[in-house]
């Protein structure tokens, strides 16, 4: 117990320290929209309970030569979705992202069994979000422990609508703030690569196409 508290913080510690120094353009990726769970209160559904739709999805070839040949200094890579392990190739992306040296965070509802694949690293941090609704409360707990031993997690209770977009709209000045000093703020990025200045324009542009998931491929 005090050697799982030590481990803890000295992980917190370290990513913190890491979070502080680098210097960069913090980028949030969708990989994917798709989730298995259906939460009444998803962030997705915001503001009119339509779940956005993917034009198209890269693939794992694309996303490596997306972030290699980015225009600016990436800091930290942060990986949602939906679900995004459902993204098939979705650890193994976030594994050469750490080999490749980022930080990376990813928000996970924990039902994927094979989150103990992630490459064990100070430079990763999993945000477990437990949806009340949808989730097993006694399996997520013991698969949140089960991580606990080798990675730095940090968990979410999502119970209401948390993830209101509206501080996350950046007006025009801030847009243009972002883009001359992207280190302010986070770049947002779509799952078929398009980029967006904040998560608002991101959810406006993927719910205005009716068009059924994956209608492109
Ligand atoms: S787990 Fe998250 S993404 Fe999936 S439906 Fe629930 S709130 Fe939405």
């Amino acid at each position: 117990m005090v050697k799982m508290l030590i481990k803890t913080k000295f992980r917190n510690l370290i990513y913190r320290i890491l979070i502080k120094t680098r210097r960069g353009v913090g980028l949030n990726i969708v990989m994917t929209f798709a989730c298995n769970f259906n939460c009444s209160n998803c962030g997705l559904k915001i503001p009119n309970n339509e779940y956005p739709k993917e034009k198209h999805r890269a693939s794992l070839d694309s996303w490596k030569k997306f972030i290699k040949e980015f225009p600016l200094k990436i800091k930290d890579v942060a990986i949602s979705g939906g679900e995004p392990t459902l993204y098939p190739d979705a650890i193994e992306f976030i594994n050469w992202l750490i080999d490749e040296g980022y930080i990376v965070s990813v928000y996970t509802n924990l039902s994927n069994e094979n989150l103990l694949k992630f490459r064990r690293s100070l430079r990763l941090k999993i945000n477990a979000t437990y949806h009340k609704e949808s989730g097993k409360r006694d399996a997520w707990i013991e698969r949140y422990n089960r991580l606990r031993k080798y990675y730095k997690i940090n968990s979410y209770q999502i119970e209401h609508n948390d993830f209101e977009f509206k501080s996350d709209t950046l007006n025009l000045l801030q847009k243009t703030d972002t883009i001359n000093h992207p280190q302010k703020n986070r770049i947002h990025v779509g799952p078929d690569l398009r980029i967006f200045t904040s998560c608002f324009d991101k959810m406006n542009y993927y719910k205005k196409d009716k068009r059924s998931l994956f209608d492109n491929e």
